[in-house]
């Protein structure tokens, strides 16, 4: 049976044990490391101050602390530096800041490119743009295994093309999408590119100098961080082409009744108190999964995958949609409703999403309702898998 080495460092994990609880819904977020919990009561513990503001003790200490974790996801990030990195509330926040603060990048008639399988955060800010300002929004069509259909692309992303959004990992299909080519395409008519990174972060394309973007966004409670916090990775020339969005305390250099003038990224986009015991917890759970060893964590995370689809492979009603690469499934049962799939699962104490996934479009696009997804961290294992499989069963026998 597959064990999981990281599973006692998740507190979590033990209280769901108590519970009879197994919980797969690690795409919409994940469970704590001790170590961030650690970190977290330090911080709380030992005097909280607020950042950048004031000269004494406390608030230099916590102004280090918070200061240091940008460092920490740049250095995750294989970012340039801490200055093009931006904490924001979430990857749904890092988005709308870049659909506002590029907004006077577009002239009516430009073109915006995603891309059908677009999760809502990287869909509804730019369709708000579009509306905004009179730009087309191009949907890049997928194949049927979910990845983006490159000829078609070819033919969609042209001189009109101002930029292009598109999520790196599907948080519905688990597909991994064909980045350099498509950033090419991109660069090769001077659009921008931003890369939902919110599910393929957490599962090691992280490297964003590789990746090659003009911007990442992705949310902290994915991988393994506090909610609240998000980042937005920018290229230097790529922040510099952004205006400021939010205004109040800090973001300001300096101000007057009826001017301003404001700092450049990254504290310019960090207006008013940010989320600062977050972003050291974020620097945390970084800490703690970069001293796990990543070629144990990519067997781990693959050979627990290919079970869970081995193992919906063997009943026959169950339909996988796309062909998930990682992480997850999403899949529908002939004759059975997801909801009702997910109510008798979640009675046995199996955490499951069913729905749309914040995706409706693509549901639309696939002509299925809705369905059930299943999703995996480091710290499941082989017995979370029997557990669901067993739970499965029980409920098709009551649904079919
Ligand atoms: N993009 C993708 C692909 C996601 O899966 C999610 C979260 N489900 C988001 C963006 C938005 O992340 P958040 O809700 O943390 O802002």
């Amino acid at each position: 049976m597959l064990h999981s080495p990281w599973r006692a460092d998740f507190p979590a994990l033990a209280a769901f044990d108590t519970e009879h609880q197994i919980y797969l819904d690690n795409a919409a977020t994940a469970q704590k490391p001790q170590a961030m919990l650690d970190a977290l009561a330090a911080y709380y513990h030992g005097g909280v101050a607020n950042v950048h503001r004031a000269g004494h003790g406390p608030a230099a200490r916590a102004t280090g602390a918070f200061e240091f974790s940008r460092v920490k996801v740049a250095r995750w990030l294989n970012a340039p530096g801490p200055a093009n990195i931006v904490f924001t509330p979430g990857a749904t926040s890092a988005l709308n800041l870049l659909a506002y603060g590029l907004e006077h990048e577009f002239k009516p008639g430009e073109q915006i490119v995603i891309s059908a399988l677009e999760h809502h955060a990287n869909l509804l800010p730019w369709q708000r743009l579009a509306e905004r300002r009179g730009l087309q929004l191009v949907v890049l069509p997928l194949l049927t295994n979910g990845v983006v259909d490159l000829d078609a692309a070819r033919l969609l992303i042209g001189p009109g093309t101002r930029l292009l959004a598109i999520s790196q990992l599907s948080n519905v299909l688990g597909v991994w999408q064909p980045l350099p080519e498509l950033l090419a395409m991109a660069r090769q008519h001077g659009a921008l590119t931003v890369v939902d990174g919110a599910q393929g972060a957490v599962h090691g394309r992280n490297d964003v100098q590789a990746i090659g973007c003009d911007f990442y966004a992705l949310s902290s409670h994915k991988v393994y961080g506090p909610d609240g916090v998000g980042v937005l990775y920018g290229k230097t020339d790529a922040w510099a082409r952004l205006r400021h969005w939010q205004f109040g305390g800090e973001m300001v250099r300096a101000a007057d009744y009826h001017t301003a003038d404001f700092h450049p990224a990254p504290l310019g986009f960090e207006a008013g108190t940010p989320p600062i015991a977050g972003v050291i917890g974020l620097g945390a759970s970084l800490d703690y999964l970069q001293s796990q060893d990543p070629n144990a964590l990519n067997t781990h995370e693959a050979t627990l995958h290919a079970a869970l689809l081995n193992g919906l492979a063997a009943r026959p009603t169950v339909r996988v949609l796309g062909q998930p690469q990682t992480a997850l499934a999403t899949f529908v049962v002939k004759g059975v409703h997801h909801a009702d799939l997910a109510t008798l699962l979640s009675e046995q104490g199996v955490a499951v999403r069913a729905g749309q996934h914040c995706a409706m479009p693509l549901f639309k696009h696939l002509g299925v309702a809705g369905a059930v997804r299943v999703s995996l961290a480091m710290y499941n294992d082989g017995a979370d898998l029997v557990r669901f499989f067993d739970a499965l069963d029980q409920s098709l026998a009551v649904l079919t």
